[in-house]
């Protein structure tokens, strides 16, 4: 059985060589005897991978000292109620609405703290979220206690390409589950940084949290120790049992990132994809159609529809029959997307374009 080109949003193809390495050192982790997942997390051997882990993940997106890089469960959900756990305090915080996920956690953050502490400060939702909203015109709180927005919004494939129009007067809270990794990032613009693994980073299971030193350790006492960040923090991420398996893939992705050549090689791929996919649907005449304003358009998660509905059942059908997986798009906006992180080879993207403008010129 072949492998086939997999555009699933999450969780998503990760790169064969990867799954190749894991393959092979299952059942005997380098001579241990046994696979790694079958190992105390408080030995020498889990303690290497995690410990590499880190360092490999803090070379690549240059993590400065002063940042703290925690390895979580939860996934980003649990986040969304983690964060003013963590961070709020006393005090409020201001979200941004971009699309389903920053929606979403706003909404944990109001079940949390009470809807008078979390404010939405710009929504793009009366325009379908086909735009990231407009921050110049926001009433931002110079108190807050930190600023929420989600940097690419894997549902309505809203990126935010230009990390400079985010406010940084308070500090900055990015939900980056689905595109972390593909680019180069300032993190010290960042106060906190998190991303579920499943999309661009490994396997599910796991949530990476990048926090500024000195927002640790606010976390309201009620808050469980699992979910205090300054507990995890004092104990590497070990409180408790972390998840082996998928922090030790995530490292495995991380020594494949460097060996594509770190995150501004990947960021000339992920470009070059997205153009390839992007030309398609701006060149189809009208046959396609992507519903995001230019600017805003996601390298990482395509959305785009077809001329006529009826024509979706028979483009999935024929797509899937061609090799080309999961392109069916989210319930809440309809069509197709296809999903094309760091482990979607060009050529997969090259397989998807070849077989759409095919599909264009029979059903024109
Ligand atoms: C997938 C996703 C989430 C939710 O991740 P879970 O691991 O399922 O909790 C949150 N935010 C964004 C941007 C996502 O893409």
């Amino acid at each position: 059985m072949a492998r086939l080109w997999n555009f699933s949003a999450g969780p998503a193809a990760l790169p064969e060589e990867v799954l190749r390495q894991v393959q092979e050192e299952l059942l005997d982790w380098h001579g241990a005897g046994c696979g790694i997942m079958e190992m105390s997390h408080r030995g020498k051997e889990f303690g290497s991978v995690i410990a590499q882990a880190e360092a490999d993940l803090r070379e690549l997106m240059t993590i400065p000292a002063h940042y703290k890089v925690l390895f979580l469960q939860g996934g980003a959900t649990l986040q969304f109620a983690q964060i003013p756990m963590n961070l709020l305090g006393e005090g409020c915080a201001d979200y941004v609405v971009s699309g389903s996920w920053s929606k979403k956690a706003i909404k944990e953050a109001e079940r949390v703290a009470g809807k008078s502490r979390v404010r939405c400060v710009a929504s793009g939702e009366a325009g379908n979220f086909t735009a990231f909203p407009d921050l110049a015109q926001a009433q931002l709180d110079p108190q807050a206690a930190y600023l929420h927005v989600c940097t690419n919004e894997t549902i309505h494939g809203v990126e935010v390409h230009d990390a400079g129009i985010l406010p940084t007067t308070v500090p900055l809270v990015a939900d980056m589950s689905s595109h972390i990794l593909s680019r180069p990032v300032d993190v010290s613009r960042y106060g906190l940084i998190y991303a579920g693994a499943q999309k661009n980073i490994g396997p599910s299971g796991l949530v990476l949290v990048i926090v500024r030193e000195d927002l640790v350790g606010k976390a309201w006492p009620q808050t469980p120790s699992v979910m205090d960040y300054a507990v995890m923090t004092e104990n590497g991420s070990m409180l408790n049992t972390p998840p082996t398996l998928s922090v030790y893939i995530a490292g495995l992705i991380f020594q494949w990132l460097k060996r594509q050549g770190g995150l501004a090689a990947m960021e000339a791929l992920n470009i070059a994809k997205a153009k390839c996919l992007y030309d398609c649907i701006e060149t189809s005449n009208g046959f396609y159609r992507s519903p995001v304003e230019k600017i805003w358009r996601s390298r990482m998660n395509v959305p785009f529809t077809l001329v006529r509905p009826e024509l979706d059942a028979p483009f999935l059908a024929e797509s899937k029959a061609a090799g080309l997986l999961a392109l069916k798009g989210h319930a809440s906006v309809g069509g197709m997307r296809a999903s094309i992180y760091n482990a979607m080879p060009l050529a997969g993207v090259e397989a998807l374009v070849a077989f759409m403008n095919d599909f264009a010129a029979r059903n024109a």
